[in-house]
């Protein structure tokens, strides 16, 4: 099962990926995660990424393309990953249907998770207020002003991306704004109609 899950930052998909892991076994490709990660490990990639992604902007596509394609070759990959916060681009779009098609394989949904985008910075903050009381260090760009420029860059940049999958015929839409187990059901639902 090869599925990717769409919506604005804070709309839950980091959440709702960890319950599909858990649930399938497949594994949740972040590629902010991996970002982070190499920003903490100070490798070329991370120094390249790293006042982009603080400024709340989006990363170079090829940066990004080129992590996705390296993690997919994985073996855990086999059977079917979550593609969580990536494609973020019409052109990453492209390059992962590219990829796949390369392996003989493809992708099976597109998962929106529609939201009320005014509700969103309360829950990016609520997050990094949570991070902070269990100790944790909060990301640099969970914060209110960095937070417009990340919606900005969604609506340009991402947004469009539904457009795309709904003409491929694979895009489903969940209420995001529901209770988060109530949005568990409704994408299992989803994924146990493919
Ligand atoms: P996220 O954890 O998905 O909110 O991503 C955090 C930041 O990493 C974003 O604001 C971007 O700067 C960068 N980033 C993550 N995924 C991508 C992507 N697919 N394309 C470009 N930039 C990305």
């Amino acid at each position: 099962m090869r599925l990717i899950l769409l919506g604005p930052p804070g709309a839950g998909k980091g959440t709702q990926a960890q319950r599909i892991v858990e649930k399938h076994g497949i594994p949740q490709l972040s590629t902010g995660d991996m970002l982070r990660a190499a920003v903490a490990a100070q490798t070329d990639v991370g120094k390249r990424a790293k006042e982009v992604m603080d400024a709340g902007q989006l990363v170079s596509d090829d940066i990004v393309n080129a992590i996705v394609s390296e993690r997919i070759d994985a073996p855990d990959c086999a059977r079917g990953f979550i593609l969580d916060g990536y494609p973020r681009t019409l052109v990453q779009a492209d390059a992962v249907d590219a990829m796949l098609r390369s392996k003989g394989q493809a992708l099976d949904v597109a998962i929106e998770l529609a939201v009320d985008d005014s509700a969103m910075v309360g829950r990016i903050l609520r997050r990094a207020e949570e991070t902070k009381a269990a100790g944790g260090s909060v990301r640099k760009d969970d914060n209110a002003d960095v937070y417009a420029d990340r919606l900005r860059a969604y609506y340009k940049s991402t947004a469009p991306l539904i457009g795309y999958y709904y003409a491929k015929g694979k895009l489903k839409t969940v209420d995001g704004m529901a209770e988060m187990d109530t949005v568990t059901a409704e994408i299992e639902k989803v994924l146990s109609a493919l």
